[in-house]
């Protein structure tokens, strides 16, 4: 294939190209979860986001006036994901629509059995099988970046359900390696999404963000954040769920935690 053998050379050449110093700057400052990685990986997300910045094209809406910043913190999240494994640099995404803040969208919503209402959403942040763009809303996206305690990453949420939908279905499971991973995934997925509605419903404490109780969809971009975001209580509160994130992400973000947010 040589549009692959192509592609495959470009990109390692982007990754190989100069990282500029202002971005390790921004990075440290307003990422923790750049700043928590260790150098290596930060290393390998640096020539990612290379990529990613020269493949995937970025708009302004809204009067919005795109900075480095902005490409850069969307780049470096979504890039974090990718990290360890072969990818292919979300292959279905092609534009990224960035607003100042919340934004009205029209469309329909379902609600129960034939039951659909339409009109207008406010939303922080959306993507959509075969939409091809991803949208977010770059105070809130900046906000939950920034904060390394709420659990919440509006833009790592966005990007897992990019790679949720790379095998053509939006279910909750992305492409894995093995059938013993898929039967694996399916099953301690499938119990720990019950679990999440159950103590949704009993009005619990949980470590995860309820919303994840929606769909299996919401509950794997729900599952992405929290394993980024808070990995010591999810590690600790849902052991397994926590080796199949890790098992995915071939990250192991616990390890680092502790220590990074005692520094913080
Ligand atoms: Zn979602």
């Amino acid at each position: 294939m040589i549009f692959g053998f192509l592609k495959k050379r470009r990109r390692r050449r982007l990754r190989a190209r100069l990282i500029p110093a202002a971005w390790g700057l921004t990075l440290t400052r307003g990422l923790p979860v750049f700043r928590r990685l260790p150098p290596e990986d930060q290393a390998e997300l640096l020539g990612h986001v290379q990529v990613f910045l020269a493949e995937k094209k970025f708009e302004g809406c809204g009067g919005l006036n795109l900075t480095d910043e902005i490409r850069l913190t969307i780049a470096a999240h979504a890039c974090l994901l990718l990290l360890h494994r072969e990818t292919d640099y979300y292959p279905e995404l092609s534009t990224i629509l960035v607003y100042p803040s919340t934004y009205v969208a029209h469309g329909e919503r379902h609600l129960e059995g034939p039951i659909w209402e339409s009109g207008e959403q406010h939303l922080l942040g959306h993507t959509q099988h075969r939409l091809g763009a991803l949208v977010l809303a770059w105070d809130a996206a900046k906000r939950s970046a920034a904060n390394s305690s709420g659990g919440r990453n509006l833009v790592l949420h966005e990007f897992a359900h990019q790679l949720d939908f790379e095998d053509h279905a939006t279910d909750g499971t992305p492409v894995l390696t093995t059938r013993s991973d898929y039967a694996t995934w399916e099953r301690v997925m499938s119990r720990e999404f019950k679990a999440l509605r159950a103590a949704d419903e009993a009005g619990s404490l949980t470590v995860m963000d309820t919303y994840g109780a929606t769909n299996p969809a919401e509950f794997f971009a729900v599952a992405t954040e929290t394993f980024f975001e808070r990995p010591d209580a999810l590690r600790a509160v849902h052991p397994d769920l926590y080796t199949e994130l890790k098992r995915f992400y071939c990250q192991d973000p616990a390890r680092h935690f502790v220590e990074s947010v005692t520094l913080d």
